[in-house]
């Protein structure tokens, strides 16, 4: 009699006794068409049934399931004999490749009691955790999308959680920024960020290799970056090389004293960008001088990038019309027509252009010569060569190393589109928490850090 159940027909089989002895083995229709269509693998999850629900004027798919207990022994006396007591129905939020049609899958999670202690457990399964409702694929799932470009809200509906339950994960996405007081990066780049409120913070990134931020502090005191960097042991900061900087931001200081051998650089292009600002500057002043009618006029406003571009790309062979001086001309007869309106502005664009030069050449002495010779120059130039003069040791750096404030500058650019998609953060760690998910997301994990035993 027991040998003909196998081959009995399926219908039979009450799909909720499966599992049972005896059935074991047999393929459950149910279980393996959900299991595959759910992509749920666990063979203590035994699905009987589904259906359809409405909840809240939603229609929701439902799936029942059983979770086997696999306990052999009591986990409080490790009596061996352990008696059914019964299920615990919990309904948990599942996947759904459909926002507008949730999935819910209402777990009855066997519970056993033992006869020797009277302690009851419950089944558990890898598909939620304990004490929690939503799934853990939900959960990783949410995680992902925290990485995109899109609003928490969106994430929520998407998942068919509370917008509050996003911002609760967010919450507890705890890896944070380096905590680890033993690795710093050879090269650092400093600069500070406007973020929470308007408040300007300090970001310190990678200044080489995957350029991941190291450090977002709330502030940018100079008190918090000391007390911040001093928590490295000074033998981890002694191997810091270079810290790249603006030139006209106040870490110098700070970096001379918590990083011993470092070298500070500043970013070539923050130069670059300083002079090419006072040449404007010049420009302007001296346009204005002229009457708006002017050919002299009109060579000063128009095609005034010509001038920022470097000498040596200027085009000298190809003709173009140029519409406002109503004539053909080449891009390098252009800026000549422009100099030649004034010496003094002729001869801050040639310091200008030599410095751009030196700086690409890695020509260290040719830019103190253009520094120490800044006669007939215009008022602003002059102001910006002095500055740089201050700050001579720091701007050889530049053309020394090819490090630069570029990716810094970018990372800048990705937090403040992270704050208009979320139309402004009101909590810090909230902001920090989605830089570094989005940063996850855009660069690998790679280790660039040093280690110090
Ligand atoms: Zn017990």
């Amino acid at each position: 009699m027991c040998k003909k159940e196998p081959t009995a027909p399926i219908q039979k089989i009450h799909p909720q006794q499966y599992h049972l002895k005896g059935y074991e083995k047999t393929v459950n229709p149910i279980d393996h068409h959900i299991k595959f269509a759910l992509n749920i693998k666990d063979p203590n999850v035994i699905f009987f049934d589904y259906s359809y629900e409405v909840k809240q004027s939603r229609r929701i798919k439902v799936y029942r399931a059983t979770v086997k207990a696999t306990f052999k022994r009591c986990p409080q006396c490790g009596f061996e004999q352990l008696n059914h007591n019964g299920h615990y129905v919990s309904r948990v939020a599942y996947l759904t490749a459909n926002a507008s049609e949730p999935v819910d899958l209402e777990l009855h999670k066997e519970r056993l009691i033992c006869k020797h202690c009277r302690t009851s457990v419950m089944a558990t399964t890898d598909l939620v955790d304990k004490y929690c409702h939503i799934s853990r694929a939900t959960r990783q799932k949410i995680f992902m999308h925290l990485q995109d470009d899109r609003t928490q809200k969106s994430i929520a509906r998407d998942n068919n959680v509370s917008p509050s339950t996003v911002c609760r994960y967010l919450d507890n996405y705890d890896e944070l920024f380096r905590r680890n007081y033993n690795y710093l990066p050879e090269h650092l780049a400093m600069d500070e960020v406007r973020g929470v409120g308007g408040v300007l913070h300090f970001i310190c990134i990678n200044g080489a290799g995957d350029h991941e931020i190291q450090q977002l502090l709330p502030d940018r005191l100079k008190k918090s970056i000391l007390a911040y960097f001093n928590q490295f042991h000074i033998k981890v900061r002694q191997r810091v090389k270079t810290v790249t900087l603006d030139l006209n931001s106040y870490y110098q200081d700070i970096v001379s004293t918590v990083f011993p051998n470092a070298k500070i650089i500043v970013d070539r292009f923050h130069i670059v960008a300083m002079m090419t600002r006072a040449f404007n500057q010049s420009r302007i002043q001296l346009m204005k001088q002229y009457p708006k009618q002017t050919k002299a006029y009109r060579l000063l406003k128009f095609a005034w990038k010509l001038y920022l571009k470097y000498e040596q790309e200027l085009d000298a062979k190809q003709l173009f019309y140029d519409r406002h001086l109503r004539q053909q001309l080449t891009q390098q007869e252009r800026v000549q027509l422009g100099l030649e309106l004034d010496e003094t502005l002729a001869n801050t664009y040639t310091t200008m252009q030599g410095i751009m030069t030196c700086l690409k050449n890695h020509d260290q002495a040719g830019i103190v010569t253009y520094l120490n010779h800044n006669e007939q120059l215009s008022p602003k130039m002059k102001t910006t060569l002095i500055t740089f003069k201050k700050n001579l040791a720091i701007i050889l750096n530049a053309s020394e190393f090819k490090y630069s404030n570029g990716p810094i500058e970018g990372i800048n650019r990705m937090i403040k589109q992270i704050q208009r998609t979320a139309f402004g953060f009101r909590n810090y760690h909230h902001l920090v928490s989605r830089i570094k998910l989005q940063q996850m997301r855009t660069k690998p994990s790679k280790k660039t850090a040093l280690e110090v035993k």
